[in-house]
């Protein structure tokens, strides 16, 4: 690990000054920040701690919004019981994802900013990276190995795939993000937080050099109630999705009156299948309409070698979670 400084601002305004300078990179939990340092990923010359920054910790639960701070601990999220009854896929895809250890270190700020597990990024071995080394090539597409990767969102660049799991929670239920940076404060939808690849996949998301996510909200709508995140993976202790869903209904008597559906470990961002949406409106949820749902979800996926399982996976990830959202809109669960 090369030598760097540390800071550790008590203020917002000092903290946005440091972490504006060339080099410098944010700090939190620091559970994705050292663990690439220490492989040499990531090189900054300066670090910006921001853990003192008190305004930014905790979450709670409004009438029309739920906040949650930059700084609050997945674990401390996670394992809310009111929340749990009022939005179960929020707490649901985090106690999913990583360690007990890991959700007590790591902040909601961190786990949406997180970067991709592709090997060929954390491993500079590899020299053809183009996100880790712009215009070096890809390892991955150039004969490595793909069935780890995105089949929905990548490009000829990278086709890394986007590893967290409540950040598909956020993107189907339109949360926004608000940020504070040497430009002032913004708010903006978590959708348009993540940058498709395209042909500049070292470019991950539309923050600007020292703004800093100060909380997320997500606003209170009927089919947060009735909802659920799956996440199918190799190893139920810990491990990253092969395939997710987050998912939520809003019933009209037999009639699917709202969804939502959010996609993980399939694709280069947090994903909306926007079209499987609009294909249960109206209709009444059986297995073979969420079955039939959940084939829409993956019909523009681009499969690539040995990651054609994830198509069928995902399709019955999105179908098994409509069903439970389903028996949770009827009073079940
Ligand atoms: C072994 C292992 C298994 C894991 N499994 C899962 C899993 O199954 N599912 C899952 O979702 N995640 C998983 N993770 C990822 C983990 O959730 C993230 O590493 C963690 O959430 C990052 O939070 P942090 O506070 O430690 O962030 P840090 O490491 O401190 O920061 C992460 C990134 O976010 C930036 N950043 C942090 N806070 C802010 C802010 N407020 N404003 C602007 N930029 C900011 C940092 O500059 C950095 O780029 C796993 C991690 C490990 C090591
Ligand atoms: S898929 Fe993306 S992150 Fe992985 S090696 Fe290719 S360019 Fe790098």
């Amino acid at each position: 690990m090369r030598n760097f400084d540390y800071h550790r601002p008590a203020d917002m305004s000092a903290a946005i000054d440091a972490a504006r300078a060339e080099g410098a990179e944010i700090l939190a939990g620091g559970t994705l920040m050292v663990d690439l340092m220490k492989i040499g990923v990531r090189e900054p010359d300066a670090l910006v701690d921001i853990t003192g920054l008190a305004d930014l910790e905790g979450h709670d639960i409004g009438m029309d919004r739920i906040r949650f701070g930059a700084l609050a601990r997945m674990a401390d999220v996670a394992d809310d019981q009111t929340l749990k009854t009022a939005a179960p896929v929020l707490t649901e895809s985090l106690w999913k994802a990583a360690s007990p250890q890991l959700r007590q270190a790591a902040r909601l700020g961190g786990n949406i900013l997180q970067q991709t597990r592709c090997p060929y990024f954390r491993d500079t071995a590899y020299s053809q990276c183009n996100k880790r080394a712009p215009g070096s090539g890809c390892a991955a597409l150039d004969g490595g190995k793909t069935n780890l990767h995105a089949i929905l969102g990548g490009s000829d660049d990278c086709v890394a795939m986007y590893p967290g799991d409540w950040a598909q929670a956020l993107i189907a239920f339109d949360a926004e993000v608000h940020t504070q940076g040497p430009g002032g404060t913004r708010t903006i939808s978590f959708a348009d937080l993540h940058v498709m690849p395209g042909d500049t996949p070292q470019i991950e998301t539309i923050l600007e050099p020292g703004e800093i996510v100060k909380h997320i909200t997500v606003p209170v709508i009927p089919a947060l109630k009735a909802s659920h995140y799956l996440k199918a993976r190799d190893r139920e202790s810990y491990a990253f999705a092969s395939a997710s869903a987050a998912v939520g209904l809003e019933m009209e008597g037999e009639t699917v009156r709202d969804v939502r559906i959010g996609l993980g470990g399939v694709a280069a961002v947090p994903w909306r299948a926007r079209q499987a949406e609009e294909h249960l409106k109206g209709k009444s949820l059986t297995e073979e309409t969420a079955r039939e749902t959940g084939r829409i979800a993956f019909a523009d996926a681009s499969p690539l070698e040995g990651s054609e399982y994830k198509i069928k996976l995902g399709a019955d990830v999105v179908a098994g979670a409509l069903m439970t959202a389903h028996a949770r809109s009827q009073g079940g669960e």
